[in-house]
């Protein structure tokens, strides 16, 4: 079990590690950079293949206080490469922990599905699916026939317009854009970045145009009565350039365990602090975080 700096989350949870690329999303995949450049070491001996972490399976039973875990962060619960037996032994865990939720994500809402018909989630399950543009939203159409108390969306990377989502049967949105030193490289942030470098200011600013596929979903988010969550605008880290949208942060969740905790609350008072606008229009451009 891990601490993280992801902030929509309290832990992370890895009985496995290793995916393959799917969709365009994945084409910077920063669990793939971290494990190939530890392939070999004990961390990662087979780099991003699959690899079964059997002496994890059980980490959360030994977690004090009920916690949000990002389930497999490393890896996809539903790449076809994965045995299904094992996927059953992780879901098994997550039903016989029922103190926790555990949020997990996915880029194969087909395989989730399936999934699904065969064994009902359990209710701490939530089934997340990455919609990372607009090209992609049928992959709503899968995840809103997933039977799961919360079902939920990760547009991260955002990389083109939704227009005006349907959200219905849908929880929870979470937005954030790209975020790595790949986007120093001025066509790659052109083709998928929220922001843009300033070499003369010398920081990542927003692309007004591309704050608006943002502003589009969190409006829509609000009109459906789904939870909104933006995450960061990124930049080289992803925290490059805030995460203020309109002069605030937006940090819905659908639920806490226990109810009774702020989500990562420490580490979002530090980000915020060090995240201090220089300009004040729209609250949208930031001094790149120290
Ligand atoms: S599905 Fe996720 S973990 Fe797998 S390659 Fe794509 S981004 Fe990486």
């Amino acid at each position: 079990m891990n601490e993280t700096g992801i902030i929509w989350t309290e832990k992370t949870w890895n009985p496995m590690s290793g995916c393959e690329k799917i969709t365009e999303g994945c084409k910077f995949c920063y669990a793939l950079t971290l494990a190939e450049s530890k392939r070999g070491t004990p961390a990662f001996p087979n780099g991003f293949d699959l690899t079964i972490r059997e002496h994890k399976l059980r980490e959360p039973f030994r977690l004090q206080d009920p916690t949000l875990i990002f389930a497999n962060s490393m890896s996809d619960l539903f790449w076809d490469k994965v045995p299904d037996t094992y996927r059953h032994r992780i879901v098994d865990v997550i039903e016989q922990t029922p103190q926790h939720e555990y949020q997990v994500l996915t880029k194969r809402p087909e395989a989730l599905l399936k999934f699904s018909r065969e064994r009902k989630l359990p209710p701490n399950f939530w089934a997340g699916v990455t919609v990372e543009s607009g090209r992609l939203l049928e992959r709503l159409d899968i995840l809103r026939q997933v039977d799961a108390e919360v079902r939920y969306v990760s547009a991260e990377p955002l990389l083109s317009s939704f227009g005006d989502p349907d959200l219905s049967g849908i929880h929870w949105v979470i937005t954030g854009g790209e975020s790595g030193s790949h986007l120093y490289d001025a066509a790659v942030c052109e083709r998928r970045g929220l922001v843009m470098y300033d070499r003369s200011l010398k920081k990542w600013v927003l692309r007004d145009d591309r704050v608006q596929w943002v502003r589009d979903i969190r409006d829509a988010c609000i009109a459906q009565g789904v939870k909104f969550f933006h995450k960061q605008w990124g930049g080289n880290y992803p925290e490059a350039s805030g995460r203020i949208l309109d002069g605030r942060t937006w940090n819905e969740i659908p639920r806490l365990p226990g109810q009774r905790r702020e989500i990562n609350n420490g580490y979002l008072r530090q980000l915020e602090a060090k995240a201090k606008p220089t300009n004040t229009r729209d609250g949208l451009l930031f001094d790149s975080v120290q």
